[in-house]
């Protein structure tokens, strides 16, 4: 097996953000040498990566350039330049997830074409190159209300995704390449994260349930276990890990699903990388999501995935109306719950809904910690003084 401490050894990821801050985090624990590219040396994995690099990832150049330095390649974002880590690849660097796995998660409409194709279960789609085609195809009853339109390659927390339940919400619709999918009778929101190495072996982590804040259409409670049945989790795991093997990708796999009123399972979009989906892992599995992606990355034997305790995590959001520098209003008052665990991802300043850290809270029983995670979202407010 290959040596990778203090061997010189380098793990590069695309992008500083929080993932990327906890991928350095849980690598510096096995002192494994990691670097980040990312704009701006304030960003969150600065200072706890071994070397960060100023770039762009979106820049051919600059992922060229940096993926040149270092043995594996990672990300923690998408949105990232796929022609330079094609050419990387070509040229010896190993790439993890692959560029062309990339190629197709990044726009939703190839994503759910590639499921269609594979014979994936997801909700049905059809192509419209903007706004104005989307209004036409209502007015000659193509597109009926309810449905959703998603923007193929603008979208990340919510953003880009317009929820048209009545006419009333027409003026959501947005003038972007899009997809347009049914409103889909959802019983419950899921997520499975799948992990594989280059040796082809997978892991699942336990199902967990999402909670989203009705507002911000982005995820705001997880629950771990999930209230499924056995089949259910079974069935949503299965998915997961055909998916992961249909990509042929080595890392995590985040596998977002929509459990419907009638009991199917229908992939809604998967991440290549962590997720905010896998954060409890940190303080309520054996083997945290950020750990087990470096295991697969490195092509290292997987983790054990098993929940050490009920969990419930909850994003720490910027408070609407506020933009400015961050404060933590009642921070000592929730430090003061029982159970729960922060992680503050250092973002300095704050904008609504801005995903300022998470905290984990672990509790033998889970409408407890669902109680005190609750507790923890009424009383923090990130605000501007
Ligand atoms: P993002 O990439 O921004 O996370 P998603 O595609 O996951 O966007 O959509 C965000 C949320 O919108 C989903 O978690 C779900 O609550 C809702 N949603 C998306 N597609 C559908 C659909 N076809 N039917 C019902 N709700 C949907």
């Amino acid at each position: 097996m290959k040596e990778i401490i203090n061997t010189g050894f380098k793990v590069g990821i695309l992008g500083g953000g929080q993932l990327g801050k906890m991928l350095a985090l849980a690598a510096q624990n096995w002192e494994l040498e990691t670097w980040i590219l990312d704009e701006a040396p304030d960003f969150p994995a600065a200072n706890v990566c071994s070397k960060f690099v100023k770039g762009s990832f979106k820049d051919f150049d600059d992922v060229y350039n940096f993926g040149k330095q270092v043995d594996v390649l990672t990300i923690e974002i998408e949105h990232v330049n796929t022609d330079a880590l094609l050419k990387l690849e070509e040229e010896g660097v190993k790439v993890h997830p692959s560029p062309r796995a990339l190629n197709i998660i990044k726009d939703k409409g190839i994503q759910k074409q590639f499921y269609k194709d594979q014979g994936l279960p997801t909700s049905d789609f059809e192509f419209y190159p903007g706004g104005a085609a989307i209004r036409e195809a209502i007015d000659q009853g193509i597109i009926k209300i309810p449905f959703v339109q998603k923007s193929r390659t603008a979208g990340y927390d919510g953003k880009g995704v317009a929820v048209i339940r009545t006419e009333g919400d027409l003026d959501k619709i947005m003038d972007a390449a899009s997809i347009v999918e049914p409103l889909v009778d959802i019983q419950k929101e899921i997520a499975v994260i799948v992990a594989r190495n280059e040796d082809g072996e997978i892991r699942a982590f336990p199902a967990v349930e999402m909670e989203f804040n009705p507002i911000a259409n982005l995820v705001e409670f997880l629950f771990c276990p999930a209230n499924i049945s056995e089949a259910i989790e079974a069935e949503a795991t299965k998915i997961a890990k055909e998916t992961i093997e249909a990509y042929d990708l080595c890392g995590l796999l985040a596998v977002e699903l929509f459990l419907t009123n009638d009991n199917d399972i229908l992939i809604n979009e998967v991440a290549p990388r962590p997720h905010n989906s896998g954060h409890h892992t940190i303080d309520s599995a054996i083997t945290s999501q950020f750990q087990q992606h470096l295991r697969a990355v490195v092509n290292y034997p997987l983790g054990a995935t098993d929940a050490t305790s009920p969990s419930v995590m909850v994003n720490l959001l910027g408070a609407a109306g506020h933009t400015g520098p961050a404060h933590y209003a009642d921070l000592d008052k929730c430090f003061a719950i029982e159970g729960a665990k922060f992680h503050l991802y250092g973002k300095t300043v704050t904008k609504p809904f801005r995903k300022m850290g998470h905290a984990t809270v672990v509790d033998t029983d889970l409408d407890a910690a669902k109680e005190k995670a609750r507790a923890i979202n009424q009383t923090l407010r990130i605000i501007t003084k």
